[in-house]
Order: structure tokens, then sequence, then C-alpha cells
């Protein structure tokens, strides 16, 4: 009997120790017990005995190892716990992979690096840490219309922040000597042609699995026109080359595709070519020539991987291994580069780090740790189901990074000024971090009149607590609120389960913006803020904050997540 009230007491303080990461009181739990089991209330006396015994046992437990034996001891109230439990997956292993590995990233700089190319970046950078190798970015600029000059160092910088390890970077449009090459080759070897039909004669006759009539031409005549593509004799759209594969296959986009086309315009930013490889050319004899053994790309890329095959076989090469993982769908944020852009150009975005873009940099102004989402980025994994990211697993990674470091300090939106009657001035100390007492305590005076959050007054509570202060109570005076002291007791406000509500001095606190993707919110915070520029803060019960810049006439703070 006596086993069956401690085991209670035990899981039911577990259960609190884990959903508010601090050991519980011995009356809260209590309480919690006899309200649940009123059988066990005529052993109250008892009860406490075990409690404090319990709660040493508790105490001595990490929070890991408390959420561990609730989950032995009491699945169902485990499950219960709102707090997300993190955890760590691993991604599957890759075959062919016991001798180490050369993986790749090649993204094009046509803008920097969003979520989407995170998940490519961090799981070749992930299993190239794994088995050891070697990990190649790869500049894909083979096609100059989708090339903003800025991007090849934004891209840079965003690996960078990721915190990727990269062996080597290779440009694409330092190779093209190299590609004409191959691609001479390729014509020898009787794998390409130069096509100079339009492109719509082109398309009709592929519809109808029927060869065009450059394709019977000889590999001389070939290489003639091929040379006279490189010498400029062309204009655009006049000639390409293209790879001859199966007139029957299935999918007309297989059938003799190009590798490469002539454009005059846009003009390259790094070399002087009127002749592109493109994507699936270039891909392949990079990927060969490079020595990848592994890739890793989306499920959009498996009819280019097919494409690719036909060259590889050509040339007799072996492919590397291919793994295709699935759409990754995210909400909430805008993705597609050019729409990006647009908005940038238009004014209606700040830049490429605007709140509102999922770009890797305004994921690092509102305070994500590129951590964070290399973890994020591993849970998702290289599954082939499409699947959309989870913003919560991303917040829930990131909390855990910030969480320790983060100070704690008031924000009070959207203040009203009040004056508390009858009450002594006192000044309130609290600490920078609930866990680590040793970093310090801010000091708040209280001189009279304070800033309060004005939703929390229009709620009109009867008692509210000024946290690290005092009681207050709250009424109504010819249509005015009237704030007045009553008492310093914690326990008090807790009898009468006020609302404990942030307040600042009205005196020294700072006019501060919390900017959210939905909008701007007003408010004051603590002069200490002011120290905090570039850290993630935790403005208590608001959420954790980006302090973006404390420079100009009011502190500016980013929202990152609750
Ligand atoms: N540059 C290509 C892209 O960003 C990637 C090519 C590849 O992964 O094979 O879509």
């Amino acid at each position: 009997m006596e086993d069956d009230l401690r085991n209670i007491l035990y899981i039911f303080a577990l259960q609190n120790a884990v959903k508010h990461s601090s050991l519980p009181k011995p009356g809260t739990v209590i309480g919690m017990v006899m309200g649940k089991y009123p059988e066990f209330r005529s052993r109250a006396r008892e009860a406490s005995v075990l409690m404090d015994e319990v709660l040493s046992q508790v105490a001595t437990l990490s929070s890991v190892e408390r959420e561990d034996q609730l989950r032995i001891l009491a699945p169902d109230v485990a499950d219960d716990i709102s707090r997300p439990r993190v955890h760590i997956k691993e991604l599957p292993r890759l075959e062919k992979a016991e001798h180490g590995v050369v993986m790749r990233f090649a993204p094009n700089p046509s803008g920097p690096l969003h979520l989407g190319h995170a998940r490519a970046a961090v799981l070749n950078d992930a299993y190239v840490k794994r088995y050891g190798g070697k990990y190649i970015l790869r500049i894909e600029d083979t096609d100059p219309k989708r090339i903003d000059s800025e991007a090849y160092q934004m891209v840079i910088e965003d690996i960078s922040w990721l915190g990727i390890t990269i062996h080597e970077v290779v440009y694409q449009s330092d190779r093209f000597d190299l590609y004409y090459r191959y691609g001479r080759e390729l014509i020898e070897r009787g794998g390409a042609y130069v096509c100079s039909c339009e492109n719509e004669q082109f398309r009709q006759l592929k519809q109808k699995k029927t060869a065009c009539p450059c394709r019977p031409l000889s590999v001389e005549e070939n290489l003639t026109l091929f040379d006279k593509m490189l010498a400029g004799e062309f204009y655009e759209g006049e000639a390409s080359v293209r790879v001859r594969t199966d007139l029957d296959h299935p999918d007309p986009a297989m059938r003799d595709f190009p590798a490469f086309r002539i454009l005059h315009q846009p003009l390259h930013p790094r070399i002087d070519a009127v002749v592109y490889p493109l994507m699936n050319f270039s891909v392949s004899i990079d990927d060969h020539l490079l020595g990848v053994t592994h890739v890793i790309r989306g499920k959009d890329h498996i009819a280019n991987t097919r494409r690719q095959r036909y060259i590889f076989d050509y040339f007799g090469w072996d492919v590397p291994v291919y793994r295709h993982y699935g759409r990754m769908g995210i909400e909430g944020v805008v993705l597609s580069t050019s729409q990006m852009r647009q908005g940038i150009v238009s004014g209606e975005y700040e830049g490429w780090d605007d709140i509102r873009l999922g770009t890797l940099r305004a994921l690092s102004r509102r305070g994500i740790s590129p951590d964070a989402v290399r973890q994020a980025v591993i849970d998702i994994g290289i599954g082939e189901t499409d699947i959309s990211f989870s913003w919560d697993n991303l917040y829930a990674q990131n909390r855990m990074i910030v969480d320790p470091v983060a100070n704690r300090y008031f924000f009070v939106s959207h203040p009203v000024g009040l004056e508390i009657r009858d009450a002594p001035h006192q000044v309130a100390h609290a600490l920078l971090h609930p866990n680590e007492p040793v970093r310090g305590k801010r000091i708040l005076p209280f001189t009279g009149t304070v800033l309060l959050p004005r939703e929390e007054i229009e709620k009109e509570p009867a008692v509210i607590r000024l946290k690290d202060l005092f009681n207050v109570i709250v009424s109504r005076e010819d249509g005015e609120y009237v704030l007045t002291y009553a008492g310093d007791q914690l326990s008090e406000a807790r009898d009468v389960k006020a609302p404990i509500i942030q307040w600042l001095p009205a005196d020294c606190a700072l006019p501060c913006v919390l900017r959210k993707q939905e909008g701007d919110v007003l408010g004051v915070c603590e002069p200490d803020v002011m120290r905090e520029a570039g850290s993630v803060v935790q403005f208590e019960r608001v959420g954790f904050a980006r302090i973006d810049d404390t420079a100009g006439d009011r502190i500016v703070a980013y929202f990152t997540h609750r």
C-alpha cells in the first residue's frame, strides 16, 4: 500500500519535472495526486514524508533520465506531455560506402540557399562525415539565364553558415574546354550528333518517334558542325548537340535530349562562351571526372539520372550510386528564387534575409541555429515518400540549442503606463537564466509607475502578480484602471491563481519592436537587452528572439519561436 502511494508520487513528480524542466514543489505534486486519487487523502502526512524522498530521487536524474523513467513507468502519461521529445534519428546506410565516399553538393548560383538546398547539402555532408572521403561543392553555372553574380558569394557564405565541410570547390564555368573535349568524343563514339532542326520541328518528329534529318549524318560531318558551333558560326537556336538515345523510349523527354546549345544572350559573368553544355551533360562528365561515388538528390532528378546513364554508357563509365529522396513541402515561406527576387526588387521584401522567405539567411536572422537546421533535415532523411517540412521539429531542435544559452528579459507588448497605489519603492531582482544563477541578475527598480501589456490588463483580472516584484489588485474607478499594491507573497498570488505578468519600470524601459512573420509587435524591453546585439534571448512568456539591431532609436528583435 505504501508502495502504491510512493509510486504514484514518483510518477507525478517525474511528469511535472519533465513538463516544466525543473524540480516541482512538493505541494504541487501532492495536490495533483490527491485530486486524482481521493482514496489517499487520509494519508496526507505520510505522503509529505514520502514526497521529500521522491523529490530527492528525481533531483539526481538528468532530464533525459527523467523522461526515460517516465516512459517506462507510465507511457500514457509520458505521451501526454506536450513538450515534443527531441530525438536523434540516424540516416540509413549507403551501399558501397565502406571504403569511403566522394560526394558533391551542386547548386546553381541563382540566389542564396534555402531550406530545400539545405536538405541536399546536409544529407550529402552527413554521409561524407560518416564514411569518410571527400565533399565537393560544385557551382553549376552553365546556364547564364539562371545566374545571379552575387549568388556565387552568397552560396559560399550560406554553406559556411551551415557548418558544412567542403574539401574542393569546382566551378563548371572553369571547365568548358573539358566539356567541349568530351562532347567531341561523344560524337566520335556515335553517341551524339549536331541537330540543326528548328525546335518545334524536332519536337513533332520526336513525338512520332521519327529520326530527324540530322541524325544519320556521319561522325566527320558532325565534328565539322560542332567546330562551327564553337567558332560562333550559328545564331541562337540554329544548332544543338543531341545525345542519341532511343527514339522508341516510352518517355518522349528521354528521346535524343540536348547536350549543348548556343546562347548569345545573356552574357556569362565569368567566361566568354556561345556554346553551353546542358545540365545532364556537364553533370555526367563532372560526376565521372571528379570521382563521385554517391549522389543523393531529389526525386525530381530521376529522369535526369536516366538521361545521364546514356552518357555514362557511351563512355563505358560506371555510374555512381544514386538515391532520390521524396519531395518536401515547406509551408509558410516563399522559396521560389524568382518570386523572392521580384519581391525584393518591388520592395515587398527587405532583402534575401526577409523573414517571410525560406532562405537560410532569413532563418539565421530569426535566430535559428545552423545545427538545428542540420538536425531537422537529417530527421527528414532520404526516404522516397513525399513529406512536409516540420517547422515544429526545427523549432524543437533550436529550442534545445538556445534555451541553455539565451538570457531572460522582460518584453511588454503594447505597453500602458499605470501607477501602483500604496506600493513601497523597491528593486526587483530577476535571474538572467533560471538554471544558471551564476550568470547574475537583472535589476529592475520600481519607483511608482510601471508599463504593463495592454492586452493583459484588458482581460480585467482581479489580482495580478508582477513577475519577481509583488501582487496587485486591479479595479476600475470612473472607467480608469486602478492598481493597488497587495503584498509581496508569491504563494498568495498562486492561491488566487493570479496571472503572472511582465512589467517594466516606466523610466528606464526601451522601445523595442518584435518582428514576426505575421507582422510587427510594438513594445518595450529591459535596458540590458542593449548588450545582446546578435544574440538570441528569451523574452519571458513571449518566446525566443534574436536581437538584430540596438543602434537605432528602438531595439529591433526578430521572433524565433516560442
Ligand atoms: N544543379 C542541379 C540543381 O540544383 C543539381 C544537379 C544534381 O544534383 O545532379 O538542380
